[in-house]
């Protein structure tokens, strides 16, 4: 088994970050800015806030924070977002998921501007993605690409792992990352499907892959079972436990096979942050 370091990764691609940020000071006098948004008191949702917050500190983005209370309602935080469209300062505008008590996430999600719509989660820029043709015409044109999805590609390319002409196994189809990362995959010439919980014979399927991505939020779902010796396993599950995070591999009965696999934590989770800090550039940069 060979571990797919997503910390050094993450880290590397960080200190580029930093760099890029020094320079956009000294070119044009601007410091790039993100607003977060945290509705709420859930505490592994202030944990995901503090980290973003703490990695802008770290490679010189301007982070601004906000907090609603949790009964704030779905035109409160509309009313939020609206300010923060209109701040020039703020390039960036990140509502952190899921919001409490069931509140319309995507119609929040719509009134963020799409240019500052660094989660690539409101509907012109998911259709940007979907419209794209190939992997690079993502990139050149800047296309704002949801974190997680964006780090897994990163994650593959940096580990040279071969992506065009593969069977890849996405196993999830939400739109936060099972639905834009098979796009995604698909850009760079994957042969990819789309599994999901009514999907039928799930282990063949998996076990059909090259790249296997599993996205589903259940603990130690994916075994030994459903995986060929040669495959690269993207690990995206994070699940808490008082004791431990879990990630959606049962990592310990594939310690013996013959993959590249991410481990949980210290995989796909610190490419995310990253790539948040990417999109802000791309937006800082887009909207100039
Ligand atoms: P989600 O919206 O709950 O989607 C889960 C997906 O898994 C759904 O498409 C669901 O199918 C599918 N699924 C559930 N049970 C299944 C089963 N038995 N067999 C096959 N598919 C099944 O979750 P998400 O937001 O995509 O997140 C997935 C996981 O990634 C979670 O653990 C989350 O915490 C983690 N995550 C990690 C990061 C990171 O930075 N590492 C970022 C985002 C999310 P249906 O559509 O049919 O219900």
């Amino acid at each position: 088994m060979k571990i797919i370091d997503g910390k050094k990764i993450s880290n590397e691609k960080r200190a580029e970050i930093k760099e890029r940020v020094v320079k956009i000071r000294q070119q044009t006098g601007k410091i790039p800015g993100l607003a977060t948004i945290l509705v709420g008191a859930d505490p592994a949702s202030q944990i995901y806030i503090n980290s973003k917050i703490k990695a802008c500190e770290n490679v010189g983005i301007k982070s601004f924070h906000h907090t609603l209370n949790e009964n704030s309602s779905k035109e409160d935080i509309i009313a939020l977002i609206k300010k923060l469209n209109e701040n020039p300062e703020i390039d960036g505008i990140l509502l952190q998921l899921p919001l409490p008590q069931n509140k319309n996430a995507q119609d929040c999600l719509n009134s963020i501007s799409p240019l500052k719509d660094v989660d690539g989660l409101h509907p012109f820029n998911a259709g940007l993605l979907n419209l794209s043709k190939s992997w690079d015409e993502i990139i050149e044109k800047n296309i704002l690409v949801s974190c997680t999805p964006l780090g897994v590609m990163h994650l593959l390319l940096k580990s040279n792992i071969e992506v065009e002409g593969k069977t890849a196994v996405v196993v999830g189809r939400s739109n936060l990352v099972g639905k834009p990362l098979s796009m995604l995959l698909l850009s760079k010439n994957a042969t990819v499907i789309i599994a999901h919980s009514k999907t039928k014979n799930l282990k063949e399927i998996c076990r059909s892959a090259d790249i296997i991505v599993a996205a589903i939020g259940k603990p130690n779902f994916i075994n030994r079972e459903f995986i060929k010796n040669g495959a690269a396993v993207i690990d995206v599950g994070i699940n808490r436990t008082p004791e431990k995070i879990y990630g959606d591999v049962n990592f310990d009965s594939v310690k013996d096979m013959d993959i590249e696999i991410t481990p949980v934590p210290g995989g796909v989770g610190p490419m995310t942050i990253t790539m948040l800090l990417e999109n802000t550039l791309k937006a800082f940069s887009n909207r100039k």
